[in-house]
């Protein structure tokens, strides 16, 4: 079976967004890149029925190489991402979207996920929701691209939230966080104005993090 690992990797992260609670039913998706390859969940399987058989293999084109059943409906918007220029998703190992309900109620409300918190240093800065466009269609792929440059993370307006990292561990931890902060943007909004970070202590928050992970 092509891409073994990678399809057992998306069936395991999609195991964990249902027992998080971060996706319901059959909503949301993921996708590993490897190479010129992608392993992405098919469309409306349950999760816990989910095997690694099913998960489908397409060419960065779309073409399927190994898939059995029907990819995603947002295979475009995954496809999208990884083709990104430098800037939007570029190097993008992964990507992890949910219908999660407190970042779903933020793209009902807002333009952003500022900086309420230092954790939006780890999506590059203040996550951006994307205009909304129908679900599985080219546009909201592209806006979803743009929403993206400079960052990990963004809302699609009224739909859900798309993180993105060099592997599924990293989009899928992103996830959880980006959630988080969205919780928490809702119950500080709600209860008063929240203060925000200035942009440089985001930046100097972003370098800490990235040596972060790499200690022993
Ligand atoms: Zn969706």
């Amino acid at each position: 079976m092509l891409l073994e690992r990678e399809r057992d990797e998306v069936v395991r992260a999609c195991r964990k967004l249902s027992a998080a609670g971060l996706v319901v039913g059959t909503a949301g998706n993921v996708s590993v890149r490897a190479g010129d390859l992608v392993a992405v969940t098919p469309s409306g399987v349950d999760y816990a029925e989910l095997a690694a058989r099913d998960v489908g293999v397409h060419r960065l084109d779309g073409t399927p190489v190994e898939a059995r059943l029907a990819p995603t409906s947002e295979l475009p918007l995954h496809l999208a991402v990884y083709g990104a220029d430098a800037g939007a998703g570029a190097g993008a190992g992964a990507i992890v979207h949910t219908h999660s309900a407190a970042a779903t109620a933020v793209s009902t409300l807002a333009d952003e996920v500022p900086a309420i918190h230092y954790y939006v240093a780890m999506f590059g800065g203040a996550v951006r929701v994307a205009p909304y466009a129908t679900y599985g269609t080219d546009e909201l792929a592209g806006n979803a691209v743009h929403a993206l440059r400079g960052r990990t993370a963004c809302l699609l307006g009224s739909h859900g939230a798309v993180t993105t990292g060099p592997d599924l561990t990293t989009a899928y931890d992103r996830a959880v966080y980006l959630e988080w902060v969205c919780d928490v943007y809702l119950r500080a909004a709600a209860a008063g104005t929240p203060r925000l970070l200035p942009p440089g202590e985001i930046e100097a928050v972003a370098a800490k993090l990235a040596s972060y992970g790499q200690r022993p």
